[in-house]
C-alpha cells in the first residue's frame, strides 16, 4: 500500500457496523470509536465541560460523571437542545479523531473510525473512503431486539431519527450487505481489505 488511508465505517442500529470494526480490530487494524471517545471527552476535556455548563448549567454533571438522567430527561428530549449539545460537542470529537487518526498514520499506513453519525455530523471529509453497512430493516430489527431486549417500537423511532439507509447507502463509497452469516459479512470485508491495501 502507498497512501495512507482512513476509513469511517457508519451505518444504521443494528446494521453491523461493531461487527465490522471488531473484525477490523482482530484483523490489527486500529479502530476508533466515536460515540466512546465523545462520551470520554464529555468527562475528561475541561474546556468542553465548561462549554456544556454554561449552556445546559451545572445540573450537567454530577460528581465530575455526566448526569445521563438530566441529559435523557432534559435535553434529549428538546431537539432544539439535541442540535445545540451536538454543535458543542461534535467539533470537539472531530478535532480529537483526526488527531489520533493521523498519530495513528504515523505508524501505519490504514486506520478507521466507527461512527453511527458519519453523514448526520458531516464528518464525511474527514475520511478517504466511507464504508456503509447495512442489512434490511426486518433483520436489523430482530438482530436488535435479541440484543438490547428493546421493544420493536422502541428500535423504530431510533431508526425514524437517523438519516434513511438508501441515503446512507448512496452515500457510501462501498457497501456491506449484511443480510446473511457474519462469516460472509467478514469475508466481504477481507475482500474489500486486499482491494484498499493495494491502492
Ligand atoms: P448499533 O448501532 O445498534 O450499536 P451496530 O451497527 O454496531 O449497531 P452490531 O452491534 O455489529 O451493529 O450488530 C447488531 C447485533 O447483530 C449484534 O448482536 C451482532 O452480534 C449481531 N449481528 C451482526 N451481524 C450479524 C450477522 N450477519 N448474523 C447474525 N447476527 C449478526
Amino acid at each position: 500500500m502507498s497512501g495512507k488511508i482512513k476509513i469511517g465505517l457508519t451505518g444504521g442500529i443494528g446494521s453491523g457496523k461493531s461487527t465490522v470494526a471488531d473484525f477490523l480490530r482482530k484483523k490489527g487494524i486500529k479502530v476508533f470509536d466515536a460515540d466512546k471517545l465523545a462520551k470520554e471527552l464529555m468527562t475528561s476535556d475541561e474546556e468542553l465541560k465548561l462549554e456544556l455548563i454554561k449552556e445546559f448549567g451545572e445540573k450537567t454533571f454530577s460528581g465530575g460523571e455526566l448526569n445521563r438522567e438530566y441529559l435523557a430527561n432534559t435535553i434529549f428530549v428538546n431537539p432544539a437542545k439535541v442540535e445545540k449539545i451536538n454543535s458543542i460537542v461534535h467539533p470537539a470529537v472531530k478535532n480529537k479523531l483526526t488527531f489520533l487518526m493521523n498519530r495513528e498514520l504515523e505508524k501505519s499506513n490504514l486506520v478507521a473510525a466507527e461512527a453511527a453519525l458519519i453523514f448526520e455530523s458531516d464528518m464525511t471529509e474527514m475520511f478517504d473512503y466511507i464504508w456503509v453497512v447495512t442489512a434490511d430493516e426486518e433483520i436489523r430489527i430482530k438482530r436488535v431486539m435479541e440484543r438490547s431486549g428493546l421493544s420493536r417500537e422502541e428500535i423504530i423511532k431510533r431508526m425514524e431519527n437517523q438519516i434513511p439507509e438508501k441515503e446512507k447507502i448512496s452515500r457510501a463509497d462501498f457497501v456491506f450487505y449484511n443480510n446473511d452469516s457474519i462469516e460472509k459479512l467478514e469475508e466481504n470485508v477481507s475482500f474489500m481489505l486486499s482491494i484498499i491495501q493495494k491502492i
